[in-house]
């Protein structure tokens, strides 16, 4: 199989000559969003139920050929991940957990029956993409090269069945924080009519329907001011589950001794590996951390007695944001006054310190490219 013989990689580099000129490349990293401004190359491997993975290629960053009839755009059968390459004060470039990364892609994919993915070539991948932009990698703290690989049926054929050709792609974009103004506390709606995955469904896939479907509640909670959804869960509609993109953490007690509570994992929810990563930090630190489920009401009675004194949300994008305010159709409430709390900038300073090797990085953590 293609994890002990592993492709190797046909490389074709943009000539130095072509290259985007250092000045002008500094100039796009300056404000750069998010998905904007792409760098120069791409990885691509394909599969074939003949061949297995094979074809890893690294090409300067193009308009890509598809069949027009390809499963992938009919019937969404896609996957795809998010992580970041941070810059390390040794000069070196460091990516976040692309293990966490490879896994939950190989997951979503056996999910919608896809093939999985080796590690090994998930990695190479990304050694083979981020050594063509190495220059691309921002040095700032607080910025960094988000990758995202991709998953998609590209076989023409389509009859309701799973594809039996396949293109894995990489790509990366320059990014600073999700959200600008860095650590202000987000506004969040709860929808009450929509409902973003059920049990026994995608949920904790990672697959563009579950982003598509949230697009539109997204537009509605914009409207009302809000900066994202806080998605219920499906069945009893009580239950929180998390953000359109993050997950949700809610800090009880004392700053010193506090207690943490961050909705379990049932198979709704995106497995996030911000969340497992603050899980681990959180409990280094000798706070208490519960996976357990927590209603809206329970929130809003919590935060509005003084017994809640933050709540955040994190995710591979944003890294950790707090949450000041909860709209919802019942009213609206306030969380820790409405603004950033001890523990949430805390956890923050010391994943962001990891990520960009300004603190050891006990649990291995960064991968050196
Ligand atoms: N929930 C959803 C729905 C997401 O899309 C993401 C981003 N991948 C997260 C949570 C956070 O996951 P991670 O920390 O791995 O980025």
């Amino acid at each position: 199989s293609a994890t002990e013989n592993a492709p190797v990689f046909t490389r074709r580099t943009v000539p130095a000559a072509n290259r985007i000129p250092a000045a002008q490349r500094s100039q796009r990293m300056r404000q750069p969003g998010f998905g904007r401004v792409l760098t120069e190359h791409m990885v691509t491997i394909r599969w074939s139920a003949d061949l297995g993975w094979h074809d890893a290629r690294l090409d300067p960053y193009q308009d890509l050929r598809l069949d027009p009839a390809s499963v992938g755009l009919h019937h969404g059968q896609i996957v795809f991940e998010g992580l970041k390459a941070y810059s390390q004060p040794d000069g070196g470039v460091g990516v976040f957990r692309p293990d966490l990364a490879s896994e939950r892609l190989r997951r979503s994919a056996r999910r919608l029956a896809m093939p999985e993915l080796p590690e090994s070539l998930f990695l190479a991948a990304i050694t083979e993409l981020v050594g063509a932009d190495r220059d691309w990698v921002p040095a700032t703290v607080g910025s960094s090269l988000y990758l995202r690989p991709v998953l998609l049926a590209t076989e023409s054929d389509l009859g309701l069945r799973p594809a039996r050709e396949y293109l894995f792609l990489l790509i990366a974009f320059v990014t600073d924080n999700f959200f600008p103004g860095e650590v202000s506390p987000l506004t969040v709606w709860v929808s009450g009519d929509y409902v973003r995955a059920a049990p026994g469904g995608t949920g904790e896939a990672k697959t563009p329907g579950n982003y598509a479907g949230s697009l539109l509640p997204a537009q509605e909670a914009k409207a009302r001011g809000c900066d994202q959804v806080v998605w219920l869960d499906a069945v009893e509609r009580r239950w929180i589950e998390e953000l359109g993109g993050m997950n949700l953490f809610f800090v009880y007690g004392p700053p010193d001794s506090p207690r943490l509570i961050t909705p379990p994992l049932g198979g709704t929810i995106l497995p996030g590996v911000t969340r497992d990563a603050l899980i681990t930090l959180a409990r280094g630190s000798g706070y208490a951390v519960d996976e357990q489920p927590l209603s809206i009401t329970e929130w809003r009675s919590a935060a509005e007695d003084g017994s809640m004194a933050e709540t955040f949300a994190c995710g591979t994008a944003a890294v950790v944001a707090p949450v000041g305010t909860v709209r919802s159709t019942e009213g609206e409430w306030q969380v820790g006054g409405g603004v950033s709390g001890p523990v949430t900038l805390g956890l923050r300073r010391a994943l962001v310190d990891i990520q960009h090797g300004l603190s050891p990085d006990h649990h291995g953590w960064v991968f050196p490219v």
